[in-house]
Order: C-alpha cells, then structure tokens, then sequence
C-alpha cells in the first residue's frame, strides 16, 4: 500500500470502537472500559494507513478478548474485576508511540516468545486463526521501520508498544 498522511489518534481511537463493537455483536452481555490517552501535539504521520489500521485492529481485539477471559474467571470465583482496554499514543522527538494496554490475562513466558509466529494462538477451535499478531509485526517491522513489542504478566495484563519513525 501507499502511505498516506494519517491522523493516528483518529485510527487507535476508530480501531478500539471497531474491535470493542465486534466483540459486543458476539457477546452483548460484554462490557469493557476503554480509556484513551491520546497526545494531542501528535502530528499527522506518514502510514501505510489501512494497515496500521489493521495492526490497531488486531491488538485491540486481542486485548478485549484477554479482558473478556479475565473476566469469565472473575465472574466463576465471584471476585471483582473491572475490564479495561487503554490505547495511548505520544510523540516522541522523530518517532511515535503507540501503546495498547489491558488488565487481562496476561501470558505466560512461553507464550509470549510464540506469539509473532503465523498461526500460533492459544484460542480454541475457530476463534483464532494465529495470524494476527505475525501480520501485525510484518507490517510494522517491514512495513514501516519500526518495532512491535510486548510486556505481559501473568494474571495482571498486556502491553503491546508500537514505534514508527518519521
Ligand atoms: P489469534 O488472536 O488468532 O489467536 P494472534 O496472532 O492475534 O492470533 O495472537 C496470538 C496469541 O497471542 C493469542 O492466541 C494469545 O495467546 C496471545 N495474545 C495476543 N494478545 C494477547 C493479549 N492482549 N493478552 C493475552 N494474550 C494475548
Ligand atoms: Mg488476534
């Protein structure tokens, strides 16, 4: 794809609705917060912008359903629990920053060394196809020259980290 001169708070801001009202068509009982901190001296950026997009898409996604499987087990123990998806960008010098963050699960170690792999998922039949995360590094790495990375713990939540130079 061309890249385009792209409002990149407007995309993490469209992608988190999009992915929170997928998921909501699934499961209306759902309900999620999402919080944005979205750094209002962020620039128009130059991106590939429908797969930026779609990288913001897929992490979104995935942090609603890690949120929703907390909070199935929550709900089985009677503990409380408050679902949260946050997406932040901030612009830094020649690069920027874009974090999406979630209470969920969380993943053990070994899982987190899989997932940029195609067609690794952890999810049962049909629910996942694995490829998400693999696509969403392709287009970052080799698409824009930048880096996709994660922090996760285990039982407590996700941090995936874009950056994009300029
Ligand atoms: P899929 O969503 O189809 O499983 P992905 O490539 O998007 O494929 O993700 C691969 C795997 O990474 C998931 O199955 C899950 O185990 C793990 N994962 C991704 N994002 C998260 C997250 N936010 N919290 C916990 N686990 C995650
Ligand atoms: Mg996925």
């Amino acid at each position: 794809g061309e890249r385009e001169i792209t409002n990149i708070n407007s995309l993490a801001d469209e992608a988190l609705a999009l992915a929170y009202h997928g998921l909501r068509t699934e499961d209306s009982t759902f309900q999620a917060s999402l919080d944005k901190h979205l750094d209002a001296g962020l620039p128009a950026w130059s991106v590939v912008k429908s797969d930026l997009s779609r990288v913001l898409l897929n992490l979104c996604t995935n942090a609603l359903y890690a949120v929703r499987e907390r909070q199935q087990k929550a709900a089985a123990t009677g503990s409380a629990y408050e679902p949260t998806v946050t997406v932040a960008t901030h612009h830094v010098q020649d690069k920027v920053e874009i974090r999406v963050r979630d209470n969920g699960t969380g993943m053990t170690e070994d899982v987190r060394q899989q997932i940029f792999q195609p067609f690794f998922t952890t999810k049962p039949n049909g629910e996942g196809t694995g490829l998400g995360l693999s696509l969403s590094h392709d287009i970052v790495t080799k698409g824009h020259g930048g880096t996709l990375t994660v922090e996760s713990y285990l039982g407590e939540g996700t941090e995936f980290i874009i950056i994009i130079p300029a």
